[in-house]
């Protein structure tokens, strides 16, 4: 059976990015077609700076919204990455795979590296080795499949590169994966900055729609989204970022294709209103079911405890396979 691993860090509330550019395929198709993991990636969480009590908190909603979204412990493996130490045993042999060069290369490593030092902060050694770790996360699960936004192509690329690299080197060992992405808002922008990606830890929240927004505050940040000075509604990612984004979000929220629901449109009110109602309605379940479990925290810790027991169970032999490979001596 296929194995999907995939995950989200609690680097602060899940954004409608997170859940039409990952989350909804998980809970629709990924945990139904497939042996499927997800995982709160808390050790993500501490590579820029960071509140130990904020991060707490945010894993645990992290998880309640996975919940919310649709994961189903019945069907799918729901954890918490730091409760199984397997992650960062395997990193470090992946450590000794990958080089300083590849990694300075990923341009997350360059984007949130230049956002920290131009906040004042140093930037922390652990934001430039996270890629191996992502890569430790899935191969440790021998996972064929991570279905992903489209801005970790890079990271997957890399997790495949260091997979192949140590198979080569020290005898096949790990699964090799592909990066699965949705058809349709594979990268939604942020509202207020059509040029860039709509991202959690991002400091202004003017632009970004979050899960647990209530149904006004949607309809007022879709409304002031950022388009342009036209007035056709066209599909032009390169001249209207803004309306491409308006368009790739209300076909993933009501089931249409981008260009064709352009032609239907012929103003940006009626095209925004349109799509503030499709969020709203993809988002008022979750919300719904959000409040549910956030009332029964014991039943959350429970299927997070279950699930890092069946995940420890899954990635220890491989791991310990991988530590004989590379040359180090079994204990006694
Ligand atoms: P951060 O700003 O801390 O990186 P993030 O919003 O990018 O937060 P991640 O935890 O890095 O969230 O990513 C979780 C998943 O959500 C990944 O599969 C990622 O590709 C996807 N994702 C994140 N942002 C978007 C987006 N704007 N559009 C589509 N998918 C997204
Ligand atoms: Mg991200």
């Amino acid at each position: 059976m296929t194995r999907t691993f995939s995950g989200i860090k609690p680097t602060g509330h899940l954004t409608l990015g997170n859940y039409l550019g990952a989350m909804r395929r998980w809970a629709e198709v990924d945990q139904h077609r497939t042996d499927a993991l997800f995982c709160v990636v808390d050790l993500h969480a501490l590579t820029v700076e960071h509140d130990p009590a904020r991060v707490r908190r945010l894993t645990r909603q992290a998880a309640t919204l996975m919940l919310a979204a649709g994961l189903d412990p019945e069907l799918c493996t729901v954890f918490v990455q730091s409760h199984v130490d397997e992650h960062a045993r395997l990193s470090y042999l992946l450590e000794c795979t990958a080089t300083d060069g590849e990694l300075r290369r990923m341009i997350q490593y360059k984007e949130k590296g230049a956002r920290a030092q131009a906040e004042g902060q140093s930037v922390r050694l652990s934001l430039l080795t996270y890629p191996v770790l992502m890569a430790a996360d899935i191969l440790a699960y021998s996972a064929d499949e991570v279905p992903v936004g489209d801005d970790q192509r890079q990271h997957v690329e890399l997790t495949r590169d260091l997979a192949v690299r140590f198979n080569q080197r020290y005898g096949h060992t790990f699964t090799v994966p592909k990066a699965t992405h949705p058809p349709v808002a594979a990268r939604v922008m942020d509202l207020q900055d059509p040029g860039s990606k709509m991202g959690k830890s991002h400091a202004s929240s003017a632009g970004i729609v979050y899960l647990l927004d209530d149904a006004d505050l949607v309809r007022k940040k879709v409304m002031r989204a950022v388009t342009d000075s036209g007035t056709d509604v066209v599909l032009d990612r390169e001249e209207r970022p803004g309306v491409a984004n308006l368009l790739d979000v209300l076909a993933a929220c009501s089931g249409g294709d981008p260009a064709g629901l352009a032609a239907t449109y012929t103003s940006y009110g009626a095209l925004k209103k349109d799509t503030a109602e499709a969020v709203v309605e993809v988002l008022a379940p979750i919300r719904k079911r959000h409040a549910e479990f956030a009332a029964d925290q014991g039943y959350v810790d429970e299927v997070l405890k279950r699930g890092a027991l069946r995940a420890r169970e899954m990635a220890r032999p491989l791991v310990d396979r991988a530590y004989r490979a590379i040359g180090l001596l079994p204990p006694a």
